[in-house]
């Protein structure tokens, strides 16, 4: 067994390993798809409110452009690396061919921690950094989207940005934008309403309910809290749930206002009074029925993998699951729904976001819904089959669909010149 290692690139290109061999995939192919087409790295500076002047390193990588323009989030935090930027931005190559959108894949960061700076000094972060994009962005080229640390208002700066230098309003430049500048209904719940559709689907795989299902779900953010909220509309129990401070369990279930209204007058989970204290490693591994993780990268590895609990694992997060211990829960039979399946809800709405911006033409949040239903499920069945017809896990299915997808098109359009 390769070892352990926290390198989201290591990790990302080894689950794309798996499905080139199962494809048969030749060597030049696999060159091709293996590692990104273009990446930017650029230095700019930025003037803070006191006066002085500090420079910030920000990335735009474009992992492949075959399928179409390159779609992926903008991420603001401190900790971030060109390594992550472009794992993340290879997922979303691979995420949109499984939803069968027509877009390539691509992924921008800021090193910055967001939280540091007044929201002036983020605005003149945004646009700063939006100019040295300006390369690479465009609406038939490359469109942004909120990642963490970033949302729907630094859209509207970078939507407002572009269409300055461009001198006119470009909307369809960046999706998950406020309604009021020609957002879509539905962008902000998107990835959790499609999260919970897939749930819905995997619990009766396993001839499970979501009715009474006890749920874990760590992070609480735009996905864990959104996803709280429907699950337990449809009935779960949600039984643990966390944020960066350290989370919060209870057996008998916890009321999602209750914690959504604690954390807004405390800023955190923790410390919310009905249920024990949890910390963020104790919550992946508490009783539950389905385990949600919803925020950052390689949080269930080959240490804990053995203790896990849940029989489902819906991973909201990018990547929350290394491949050590991806092999150690499908040994263990535990149902693993991978991130590109779980979380492509959020893309498939944008892309409905960027389709209605360019037609002018805007859908209700009805429509959006049953159309962000009818893609999710239909992907997921898709899947399902081939992982049984194949004996294989699901996320290697997905893996074989999608890198299937992005090598024919690439076979279709021949190399140039
Ligand atoms: P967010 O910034 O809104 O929320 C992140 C949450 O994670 C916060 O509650 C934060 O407190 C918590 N967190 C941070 N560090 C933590 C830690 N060490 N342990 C536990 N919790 C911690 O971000 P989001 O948009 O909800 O994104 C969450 C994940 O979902 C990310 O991996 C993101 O890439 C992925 N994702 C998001 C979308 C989307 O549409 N927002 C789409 C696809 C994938």
């Amino acid at each position: 067994m390769i070892s352990e290692r926290d390198n989201l690139v290591f990790n990302t290109q080894r689950h794309f390993d798996i499905a080139a061999d199962i494809l048969d995939l030749d060597q030049g192919m696999r060159q091709m798809l293996r590692s990104p087409q273009r990446e930017l790295t650029v230095r700019f500076p930025v003037k803070m409110d006191d006066g002085h002047v500090e420079v910030f390193t920000g990335f735009r990588i474009q992992h492949n452009i075959v399928r179409g323009p390159a779609k992926g989030g903008i991420r603001y935090h401190p900790l971030t690396t060109i390594d992550d930027v472009r794992a993340l931005a290879m997922l979303m190559t691979w995420k949109c061919a499984y939803v069968n959108i027509p877009y390539g894949g691509a992924k921008g960061a800021v090193i910055v921690d967001p939280k540091r700076l007044s929201l002036s000094e983020i605005e003149r972060l945004t646009r700063r950094y939006t100019s040295e994009l300006g390369l690479l962005i465009g609406p038939d080229k490359d469109i942004p989207a909120p990642d963490i640390g970033t949302n729907g208002q630094i859209m509207a700066w970078v939507m407002d940005t572009y269409s300055m230098h461009a001198g006119h309003t470009v909307p369809a430049i960046v999706t998950g934008k406020p309604l009021i500048i020609g957002g879509s209904h539905g962008r902000n719940e998107a990835t959790a309403r499609g999260l919970s559709y897939i749930l819905r689907e995997a619990v009766e795989v396993l001839s499970m309910s979501l009715a009474g299902a006890r749920i874990a779900i760590q992070g609480f953010g735009n996905v864990g809290a959104t996803s709280a909220r429907l699950l337990e509309e449809m009935g779960a129990t949600i039984v643990a749930l966390s944020d960066s401070k350290g989370g919060v369990y209870n057996t008998s279930g916890l009321s999602y206002s209750d914690v959504a209204e604690f954390k807004a007058r405390n800023g955190t989970i923790s410390g919310f009074p009905e249920g024990d204290r949890v910390t963020n490693a104790e919550l992946l591994e508490v009783p539950c029925d389905i385990l949600i993780p919803a925020a950052l990268s390689s949080q269930i590895n080959a240490h804990n993998a053995g203790q896990i609990k849940a029989r489902i694992i819906c991973e909201a997060a990018n990547a929350p699951i290394t491949p050590n211990a991806d092999a150690i829960l499908y040994d263990r039979g535990i149902f693993v729904v991978p991130d590109i399946m779980a979380n492509a809800g959020g893309v498939t709405v944008s892309y409905f976001e960027w389709v209605q911006g360019l037609q002018e033409f805007f859908w209700t949040e009805r429509e959006v819904n049953a159309q962000l239903e009818r893609v999710m499920v239909s992907a997921f069945h898709q899947v399902l089959r081939l992982a049984q017809e194949r004996h294989t896990s699901l996320r290697t299915a997905a893996y074989i669909q999608a890198v299937d997808r992005v090598a024919q098109a690439t076979t279709t359009r021949g190399i140039y010149p």
